[in-house]
């Protein structure tokens, strides 16, 4: 197949297309500065990038939207050359949160359609808009979900055209079974987003989606951001490989080119993310040389069954109080504030030095409080919140200083 800038499509089951590369958009809501996801996205398609991968848990649709609508006004590119993958998150698994979660995210897009709709993970939440609901011990409070129900919702929004595709991520072998075997079934799953990168190179997985039609996009192609907070950093840094780094030499590429590359050639969809104007170019300079057979082979040997993202919550809260996830309000210096988005990615060590920090830095308040939390200042909730921390977060007060992307230090509460 010859993939070029211009032509670098597959097709799924389902008859629709899927470039193999696309903008990853997930950063960590607190220290990306506002618009940079907005800026970013405008860049790429600028680029040549017609592929972006969202989610409503990463809290900056607003922007991609916004960018993408703008660059269709322009005249740049045309809606059905864009393709927009969004994702329904754990809490909204019961099969009548399915459309309205759908259409939470084509509003906030300003989309009447997405391009594709996932499961974003196998498990679900208790439902809500606590998007990592815990209990009173900081354990999160799964909901029994029923995938197959939660199916047929997404074959329903698919019919209603909200989204021309539906598929999953994270589902493994049995999981993915219990979709294609489920009686009755009207569409399969055309994709599966799961990591995959030279370190974790997923072979059986791999194989048994393609027995069964199903494309494999493969998430933190390049190793991730390498975050404490959410990555395993056991895992050697997989662009400092000295064997990725000597092939790209050769090739007069950089090792992030020669990772994307090596899945793009193999059929697997990549969705680098960069929001580094230099980076989201590079990473798209991937179709104007190829890996040979030996180098494609070096490369798959490189694999170690490791993964970078370790989805905590899918084996339990092993992080007391909710160091990530937390979905509450902050108050800080005796005010209180709306947080942009709860807490999705505090980062309390600078102040305690430790992570996690032990039960006892965080005491159970007595009584409950309840602030109001509304991100983004659109549709509001509430969060009953029960422990206290001293903590740095970083907020979004509007305040002089305080402002998007400045780490202050505040007492938060977490539910
Ligand atoms: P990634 O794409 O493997 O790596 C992103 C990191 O690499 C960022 O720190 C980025 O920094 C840096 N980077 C980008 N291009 C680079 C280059 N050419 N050279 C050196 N560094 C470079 O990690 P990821 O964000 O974990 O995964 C990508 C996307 O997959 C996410 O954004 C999200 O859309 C999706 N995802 C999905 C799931 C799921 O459960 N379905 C899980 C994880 C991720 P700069 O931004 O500064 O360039």
């Amino acid at each position: 197949m010859n993939l070029t800038v211009g032509s670098h499509s597959i097709y799924l089951s389902d008859g629709n297309k899927i470039p193999l590369i696309g903008l990853g958009t997930y950063s960590d809501p607190y220290k990306t500065p506002k618009g940079t996801a907005y800026e970013s996205v405008k860049c790429a398609i600028n680029f040549g990038y017609r592929h972006f991968d969202g989610a409503l848990v990463y809290f900056n649709e607003h922007e991609i939207g916004q960018a993408i609508c703008e660059k269709i006004a322009d005249g740049t590119v045309k809606r059905e050359e864009i393709f927009y993958c969004g994702k329904l998150w754990n809490t909204f698994h019961p099969p009548e949160l399915v459309r309205p979660a759908l259409e939470k995210t084509l509003k906030t897009l300003q989309f009447d359609y997405v391009d594709l709709y996932i499961i974003e993970l196998p498990l679900a939440f208790k439902p809500g808009d606590t998007f990592y609901p815990r209990d009173e011990n900081g354990k999160y409070i799964y909901h029994k979900a029923d995938l197959c129900a939660t199916w047929e919702a997404l074959e329903a929004c698919k019919d209603a055209g909200l989204t021309k595709s539906i598929g999953v991520s994270n589902f493994n072998r049995r999981q993915l079974e219990m979709i294609l075997n489920k009686p009755g079934l009207k569409h399969k799953p055309v994709s599966n987003q799961v990591e995959c990168h030279p370190y974790f190179t997923q072979p059986k997985l791999l194989e048994y989606c393609r027995q069964n039609n199903i494309v494999i996009v493969g998430y933190s192609p390049l190793g991730t951001s390498r975050d404490a907070s959410w990555v395993n950093l056991k895992c050697p840094p997989l662009l400092e490989d000295p064997l990725l780094v000597s092939i790209g030499k050769k090739h007069g590429k950089s090792a992030a080119q020669v990772v994307l590359r090596f899945n793009v050639q193999r059929g697997v969809v990549v969705i680098p993310k960069s929001f580094n104007q230099k980076r989201i170019k590079e990473d798209f300079e991937i179709f104007d040389f190829s890996l040979t057979e030996d180098e494609m082979k070096a490369i798959e040997g490189l694999n170690k069954n490791i993964r970078f993202v370790e989805l905590l919550m899918v084996r339990g809260a092993r992080w007391p109080g909710g160091a990530v996830g937390w979905t509450g309000s902050c108050s800080s210096v005796g005010l209180r504030f709306e947080s942009r988005l709860g807490c999705l990615a505090m980062d309390w060590r600078p102040v305690l030095g430790v992570s996690p920090p032990p039960p006892a830095l965080h005491p159970v308040l007595p009584g409950r409080l309840r602030f109001p939390v509304t991100p983004y200042g659109t549709s509001g909730f509430e969060s009953v919140c029960v422990c206290v921390c001293v903590c740095v977060c970083v907020c979004d007060l509007g305040l002089p200083w305080l402002t998007s992307g400045q780490p202050c230090t505040c007492r938060s509460f977490f539910s």
